[in-house]
């Protein structure tokens, strides 16, 4: 396909070549585990990784593909690799780069998950995760050392809404000659591109706004081709490699050496390839994104500003809001809008956000985002509550934080249903009290 497209069009059409035999419109899905070796060379030259062609679906599956090359190019990248979740393209994309006795800078931040994984299992592996204030640029110098292999951290970091300064971060981190690593996740390629501000690798948990219909679990890695692996900080970049016939992945990938080395490392090692019924829900996902991405925004706006001003809110965290203090931030990164997840302060702490949660009838009281339908948490008691009270206030969770991430219904609907619940839990308080 041509690359002039714009994103809109790449969603649609990117990556899929129509199938000579079927026509089929359509991108078919491939449900099978293995494909037919034309001779004995044929299938020596596959293993051999030379020419192009499938072997088994763990390592790749042609509707995955279509997948991976659409994702790779709205991003801006070279390859991608789709994978069983969100989670499991962070745990690939952070050991394809550290091992054993290395170590990564991550900003604090982050979604509840990856906090975890960064906090206490990672270490027991051997690798250790320094977290750092994002925005304190010195204090991510600092926790830098030689044996640091890459930076983490999220465009719009969770629940907290930071806005990841990807320029300076990547600035700092290209100085050390280490990537900086992007969860794109709540912005999605349609409002941030990280890869233009310098960002090396991007992550996903395309269970979120790209599948859309909260159906299916599935994760993306791609790779912007831009980082230069050729330093002393990657010998298995450059070194010969038994996987693919002694030689190096930067020989035989050049560009791609990092998604290469991800999907046929350690993605056929851990098997957390996507299944192609999963990848074949998140095409359709995908072919509407660019729509309802917008509706979510034009949606969380309204929602914003209506409880910017309502008296029962303490605070509201929505960066294009006019008195946010992201707002110059959110006008660099985000043009198009700060996405549909955001949090607010509800007055009277926990016991009111109980009420609020357990009182809502059209919001679903679930432990996702990027959804349809507009979705609702506490995140203190929920998502973020096998963290210690020190590291829930480090990565922004309160007390009285609910988080919200506003669907695709009517936005009346939706503010209605948040009015009556903020109602009872005045109420209930004023009982309290
Ligand atoms: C959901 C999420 C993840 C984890 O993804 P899963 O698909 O649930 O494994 C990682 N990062 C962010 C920002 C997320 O929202």
């Amino acid at each position: 396909m041509e690359t002039k497209f714009k994103q809109e069009t790449i969603a649609l059409h990117g990556g899929q070549k129509v199938d000579p035999v079927t026509r089929s419109r359509a991108v078919p899905l491939y449900q099978t585990t293995s494909y037919v070796f034309e001779n004995t060379e044929h299938a020596a030259s596959l293993f051999k990784m030379q020419g192009d062609g499938y072997i088994y679906s763990r390592n790749a599956n042609p509707t995955n593909t279509v997948l991976e090359e659409r994702l790779a190019r709205l991003e801006g990248g070279v390859g991608a690799f789709a994978v069983s979740s969100g989670q499991a393209a962070i745990l690939i994309t952070v050991l394809t780069l550290a091992q054993a006795g290395e170590e990564i800078v991550a900003t604090n931040a982050l979604y509840g998950g990856t906090y975890t994984l960064f906090a206490k299992t990672l270490p027991r592996f051997g690798v250790t995760v320094r977290f750092v204030d994002g925005k304190n640029f010195a204090e991510v110098e600092a926790a830098m050392n030689e044996k640091t292999r890459a930076v983490f951290t999220e465009t719009i970091g969770n629940p907290s809404l930071e806005i990841a300064d990807i320029e300076h971060l990547s600035e700092i981190a290209h100085h050390h000659k280490i990537p900086l690593i992007v969860d794109n996740t709540f912005a999605t390629p349609f409002l941030s591109k990280p890869i233009e501000y310098g960002a090396d690798i991007i992550v996903h948990s395309i269970t979120k706004f790209i599948g859309g219909h909260g159906t299916s679990i599935g994760g993306a890695i791609i790779d912007s081709g831009k980082f230069a692996w050729s330093n002393e900080k990657f010998p298995t970049f450059v070194e010969p490699n038994e996987v693919i016939c002694n030689r190096s992945f930067v020989e035989v990938a050049c560009e791609k050496a990092f998604i290469t080395k991800a999907r046929f490392e350690l993605g056929h090692d851990f098997g957390v390839t996507l299944s192609p019924f999963n990848a074949w829900l998140f095409i359709q996902g995908l072919e509407s994104l660019s729509v309802r991405i917008h509706k979510h925004v034009s949606n969380a706006e309204q929602v914003a500003e209506y409880l910017a001003r309502h008296e029962l809110v303490e605070w509201i965290n929505y960066p294009t809001l006019p008195e946010d203090k992201q707002n110059d931030s959110a006008k660099k990164y985000l043009p198009k809008g700060a996405g549909s997840i955001f949090s607010f302060g509800i007055k009277g702490g926990l016991e009111s956000a109980k009420t609020f949660i357990n009182s809502v009838q059209l919001l679903s009281h679930v432990a996702n985002v990027g959804d349809s339908k507009t979705l609702v948490i506490h995140p203190a008691s929920t998502s973020h509550s096998r963290l210690t009270p020190e590291q829930r206030i480090s990565s922004g969770v309160t007390p009285e934080l609910i988080r919200l991430s506003i669907g695709l219904e009517d936005v009346e609907d939706i503010i209605s249903d948040i009015d009556q619940a903020l109602k009872k839990a005045d109420q209930s308080s004023k009982i309290a009290n």
